[in-house]
């Protein structure tokens, strides 16, 4: 197997990370390798068997120009500054530039201690790792910025949590692994040229565009880069809030600067529509709930902002109000992308003043007829160009616990679909296409993890990723993963389990 390496980051200064060999495992077993998006990276992997690929993503063996290393950072946690963090349980291998010629890192997670584990072990157990691989499969299935899930190995060792637990190595690709919390962490040592550097190394990697803007001549290039990490943040939490998706854990050191969602930990989909909704066993105060998620995002990048400061202008003043100006922008960008987005999920193509409050009344409504968010917008498409009097209206309108609750709301959105300039197959299509049948629900994502801790079962994970990773799809074999949850399957907390 060839890995074409082409490492930048390791070529920045020494500080920026901690160079660490992986820890090999015992007895490294595959549990899944993703050949499509291998192909897109230029892997070429056709001749190398399961135990071959088990050793290397498991960390056992390492590709020539792979230059692992630990990358420094810090962060805000709940709202705490932590000013030291860093790649406690994950190395960065390298990077590779795909048949598009955008660069990607490639990381393990799991692959044993480094200078920044602290107290950790390194190591994850196999929950964690098969709840990422399926999360981030989905989202990018989703059509949502994410990280991505390139391989899965079994690590043959148990590792100590609550309980004893098997391990497993998590290989993670992403546009970078840079945070908000990178940035963070040479501002609080006072390292502006560590700042300027790193800022530099972002704009060049992930705005590019800005090199060749006017801002790059005027004096502006970072408050431009600043803008465009504000607006790249307010569309992907635009996306999240249009699927029902909540993070759980949206510290500054799980906030890319690339705009991808990161660290999969203790997030999920909601299946009843709850605008306070939490599933995060450690969110006690609800700080990162549904509702929430889009003014935590400014709060981090204000503290990003912060960090930036020095590089907008020698002039705090001037800084600060250039900083705030962009900060503004973030709000007006994110209702603006939201609202596309919650236009598009309802078959509207133009816009119309009274779009927002229909959007309003009907999240309002959800909530009030406790309603299943993904299946009312599935069924509400299947009821595009559709009367009352039929099978597709009774589906959607069983969906509250009482069904009249969706009378009045329907008469106003059948209204502002006519007024609209797509034909109803026109919207029907649009609204297949945004609003996805499948989700990796909460109970069906335990079924899987309990399947593979309990009897090394790891079938229930290929069915589901499978499964969730067509979402868009009717698949009427697999109607029962369209449902949500029963009573008795319910899950109402999530844990990071790291
Ligand atoms: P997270 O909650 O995943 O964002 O992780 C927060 C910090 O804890 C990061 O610096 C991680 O690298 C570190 N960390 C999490 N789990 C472990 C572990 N098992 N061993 C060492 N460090 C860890
Ligand atoms: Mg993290
Ligand atoms: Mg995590």
């Amino acid at each position: 197997m060839q890995i074409p390496f082409r490492n930048s980051y390791a070529r920045l200064p020494e500080h920026f990370y901690a160079a660490t060999q992986p820890t090999p495992v015992a007895e490294p077993q595959l549990i899944a390798f993703n050949s499509a998006l291998a192909e897109q990276l230029g892997i070429d992997a056709r001749q190398a068997s399961d135990e071959e690929l088990a050793q290397w993503f498991a960390g056992n063996r390492l590709h020539e120009g792979a230059e692992p290393i630990a990358m420094a950072y810090c962060g805000h946690q709940f709202g705490q500054l932590n000013p030291q963090l860093g790649d406690g349980r994950a190395l960065l291998l390298g990077e590779v530039v795909d048949d598009q010629g955008q660069r990607f890192d490639m990381q393990l997670k799991g692959s044993g201690r480094t200078p920044f584990s602290r107290g950790g072990d390194g190591r994850s157990p196999i929950g964690p790792v098969l709840r990422e691989y399926l999360l981030c499969e989905a989202m990018h299935a989703l059509g949502v910025p994410t990280t991505r899930a390139l391989a899965a190995v079994a690590s043959g060792e148990t590792v100590v949590r609550e309980r004893l637990e098997p391990g497993a190595v998590f290989t993670r690709v992403a546009a970078s692994h840079i945070r908000v919390g990178t940035f963070q962490y040479f501002a609080l040592r006072r390292d502006l040229d560590a700042l300027k550097t790193l800022a530099d190394h972002v704009t060049e990697r992930h705005f590019p565009e800005i090199l060749c803007s006017p801002a790059a001549n005027s004096e502006q290039p970072y408050l431009a880069l600043l803008r465009s990490i504000c607006t790249a943040q307010a569309e992907l939490i635009a996306h999240w809030m249009q699927l029902g998706f909540i993070h759980g854990v949206m510290n500054t050191d799980n906030m890319t600067v690339s705009g991808e969602t990161i660290d999969y930990g203790p997030c999920a989909f909601m299946d009843t529509y709850r605008k306070e909704q939490v599933f995060s066993s450690i969110d006690r105060g609800g700080r990162y709930a549904f509702h929430n998620q889009p003014a935590i995002g400014q709060w981090n990048l204000a503290r990003l902002a912060e960090t930036l400061l020095p590089l907008i202008s020698d002039d705090e003043q001037t800084a600060v109000a250039l900083a705030t100006e962009c900060l503004e922008q973030y709000s007006q960008r994110h209702q603006q992308a939201w609202l596309t987005g919650m236009r598009r999920k309802l078959g509207l193509s133009t816009e119309h003043d009274g779009d927002s409050a229909l959007v309003d009344d009907l999240l309002a409504l959800l909530e009030q007829g406790e309603v299943d968010y993904t299946l009312f917008f599935r069924r509400l498409s299947w009821l595009c160009g559709e009367d009352e009097n039929n099978d597709a209206y009774r589906q959607v309108a069983e969906l509250f616990n009482h069904p009249e609750l969706f009378n009045d709301w329907h008469v106003r959105w059948q209204q502002r679909q006519a007024q609209d300039a797509l034909l109803p197959e026109q919207q029907q299509q649009q609204m297949l296409a945004t609003n996805p049948a499948y989700i990796p629900r909460n109970h069906r994502v335990a079924e899987v993890i309990k399947a593979a801790e309990e009897d090394g079962d790891l079938r229930p994970f290929h069915k589901l990723l499978e499964i969730i990773t067509q979402p868009f799809d009717e698949q009427p074999e697999h109607l029962a993963y369209q449902q949500p949850p029963a009573e008795g399957e319910k899950v109402l907390k999530t844990f990071c389990g790291t």
